[in-house]
């Protein structure tokens, strides 16, 4: 539905192009970027904070809290997509890749129906 509006590539040129309006290209060192993602994803926890899970899928209806929890979320994604225009990663690709390599890692035959924690994995 939403590759319909911008695929990642048109969305990346988005970015770029917001920060050279604003002349914060020398802002953006990866460390920089990576520190803000991780700023952004505390903000997306910060939403979860201290509510049980009933609560989180009362507040998930909520409209008030689906704009902030999407507010976030596009947050984090922005500075990922910054990350990957300054490092030249393939967003796609990348994802396509690390599913193919849990697939290997994780076979249906093995995992449908485990929780992928620590203890489970061989
Ligand atoms: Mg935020």
């Amino acid at each position: 539905m939403s590759d319909s509006v911008a695929t990642l590539d048109e969305l990346i040129s988005l970015i770029r192009e917001f920060i050279q309006e604003r002349n914060w290209e020398q802002y953006n060192k990866p460390s920089a970027l990576a520190v803000s993602a991780a700023i952004e994803v505390g903000e997306l926890l910060e939403l979860f904070q201290w509510k049980s899970d009933n609560e989180i899928l009362e507040a998930i209806e909520t409209e008030e809290f689906s704009t902030a929890l999407a507010s976030e979320i596009a947050d984090v994604m922005v500075y990922l997509l910054r990350i990957c225009d300054k490092a030249g990663i393939d967003p796609t690709k990348a994802i396509i890749e690390k599913m193919r390599e849990n697939s290997k890692k994780y076979p249906v035959e093995d995992w449908k129906g485990k929780a992928p924690s620590k203890l489970n994995r061989t």
